[in-house]
């Protein structure tokens, strides 16, 4: 794993809407993920078209599965545009987001 694909860190599982969501790797044909939102799961392509996915692609299919799934939590329909748009603009943010440093306290 190189250095810079450790900012782009994909969990094996999270809680949502109540209850716990796995996120699991696999070689898939075409696509570059998938929502199963009735199985709590979310499904990110290790290869496409026999080609390996890079970290950096692996978290946007994250970040956009998770538009997914968090659509059904709300009882929204289903909606691709929308996930699009959302999976840009979140990936817009954690890309450019800054931290502040806060100096660590000296204990007695
Ligand atoms: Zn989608």
């Amino acid at each position: 794993m190189a250095k810079s694909d450790d900012k782009y860190q994909i969990p094996v599982s999270f809680m949502l809407g109540g209850n716990r969501w796995r996120v699991i790797h696999k070689e898939m044909r075409d696509y570059y993920g998938e929502c199963d939102c009735d199985r709590r799961r979310i499904y990110i392509s290790t290869r496409v078209e026999g080609m390996p996915t890079s970290r950096k692609d692996q978290y946007m299919t994250y970040i956009h599965e998770l538009g997914h799934a968090i659509l059904h939590v709300m009882g929204y329909p289903d909606d691709e545009r929308m996930v699009m748009a959302v999976e840009q603009l979140v990936f817009q943010v954690l890309e450019t987001q800054r931290f502040k440093t806060v100096p660590q306290q000296k204990t007695k």
